[in-house]
């Protein structure tokens, strides 16, 4: 269900710009995993969940397992706290500036 990008498209340039983003997980039965345009034009692609490194779509943020991704750094923080994950200095130090 991919939509072909036409010359006339704003972001038609992208497809040419040289930026390509590599997904770091892999999912077949995702289009954004499937449709190399993404990577082209370097758009967000998928991740690996923060909690279990499982595939989160990137227009999702809920990865197959269920795990709700964080949007910013106080998202992160508690759901890093919740799952009893590492929690970095720096995340720390973003969460006050916030
Ligand atoms: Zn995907
Ligand atoms: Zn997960």
């Amino acid at each position: 269900m991919s939509i072909k990008m036409k010359p006339s498209d704003p972001a038609f340039w992208m497809l040419f710009d040289g930026i390509t983003t590599t997904p770091t997980v892999y999912n077949a039965n995702c289009y954004i995993c499937r449709d190399s345009e993404f990577a082209q034009m370097g758009l967000p692609l998928c991740y690996a969940c923060l909690v279990c490194g499982g595939h989160v779509a990137a227009d999702d943020g809920v990865c197959d397992n269920g795990h709700y991704q964080p949007t910013c750094p106080h998202d992160e923080l508690e759901i890093r706290q919740v799952y009893r994950l590492e929690v970095s200095q720096e995340l720390l130090d973003q969460c006050k500036e916030v």
